[in-house]
């Protein structure tokens, strides 16, 4: 059955000449709606699945433009060490987006629209010539595109239909039926380790691991998915090398040898994102040495494995 084009979800980024998410060079495609809520989360803006306002304090002049236009009275002038801007009352916003054809600075916008899988791969398919010279293709990313099952399964569909190779960036938390439902049409699974103690995983990103782990090996021993684990490598969290000694044995005697072990070492994009989000972050995560994730690259290579810095 060919795949349905109509199926929708809301898409917040399409990446393109991507070179961090798997091999040669791709486009990747960004699903809005997360069920984990990892605490040094990369992109808090794919946390919900509705469009979600975006407001940057340094290019706003003040002119005030876009309060007359908001329909909840949601915008007022505010000031902070001498600079005059406009403040969101974000228990007042609903994410209309009325306000950003109004700012001329664009200091605001709406992360997010609704996408069809016929205009994604539209604009994927565009770049075929650069997968077929560099061995890349569409990355489908998130959020957890898991979450959006028809729209996951049909934009891979889709993407196999008009010849082009594909991969999934996914944390893997879901029920085996979705597994089993989208992995069929993956090319390379990247999949996320992001704590091997449970306990941990589920205070750092509000789920436990039993599942996730489960459904890696499903994806690898049964679906015969070739698979990449991701480690983002968080100071403080999970960058111990207890915890990435035994993310290291679980790939080597869990999985296999062919298993590459991509160590992502954390940024602050994040923070800023979620400032512009509206949210108040009153801590800061260290970033790791480029020593230090030698070192870690070193220890996960001990264990026989192949493994790199970055995506
Ligand atoms: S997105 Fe809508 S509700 Fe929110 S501040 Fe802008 S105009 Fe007001
Ligand atoms: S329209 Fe733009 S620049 Fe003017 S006050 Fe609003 S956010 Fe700031």
């Amino acid at each position: 059955m060919p795949a349905d084009r109509s199926v929708t979800a809301t898409i917040f980024n399409i990446q393109t000449y991507s070179i961090h998410d798997g091999p040669g060079i791709r486009v990747t495609v960004f699903i809005k709606g997360c069920p984990l809520r990892c605490e040094w989360c990369a992109n808090p803006e794919s946390n919900l699945t509705h469009p979600q306002l975006m407001f940057y304090k340094d290019k706003c002049t003040a002119c005030q433009r876009c309060i007359p236009v908001c329909p909840n009275h949601a915008i007022s002038i505010r000031e902070k060490d001498g600079k005059y801007y406009a403040f969101t009352d974000r228990s007042l916003c609903k994410d209309c987006g009325a306000c950003v054809s109004a700012c001329l600075n664009e200091a605001r916008e709406m992360a997010g629209e609704t996408m069809t899988v016929q205009a994604v791969i539209d604009r994927v398919k565009k770049d075929k010539l650069f997968f077929d010279t560099s061995g890349g293709g569409m990355t489908l990313s998130g959020g957890e595109m898991l979450m959006f099952l028809a729209f996951s399964e049909n934009l891979l569909m889709a993407a196999h239909e008009e010849g082009i190779s594909t991969a999934t960036e996914s944390s893997c938390f879901a029920s085996t039926e979705v597994i089993d439902r989208v992995f069929p049409h993956v090319d390379l699974a990247l999949c996320d380790l992001k704590h091997m103690d449970s306990q941990k995983h589920k205070l750092y990103t509000g789920v436990p691991n039993g599942k996730i782990l489960e459904n890696i090996k499903h994806i690898y021993h049964d679906l015969k998915v070739p698979v990449w684990a991701r480690v983002p490598c968080i100071t403080g969290y999970n960058d111990d090398k207890v915890n990435i000694a035994a993310t290291a044995k679980f790939v080597k005697n869990e999985l296999g040898d062919d298993v590459r072990v991509c160590l992502l070492p954390y940024h602050r994009l994040g923070e800023s994102k979620n400032e512009s989000l509206g949210k108040e972050m009153d801590w800061s995560i260290e970033i790791p040495t480029d020593e230090y994730m030698q070192e870690l690259k070193a220890l996960v290579e001990s264990y026989g494995l192949t493994a790199q810095i970055g995506g």
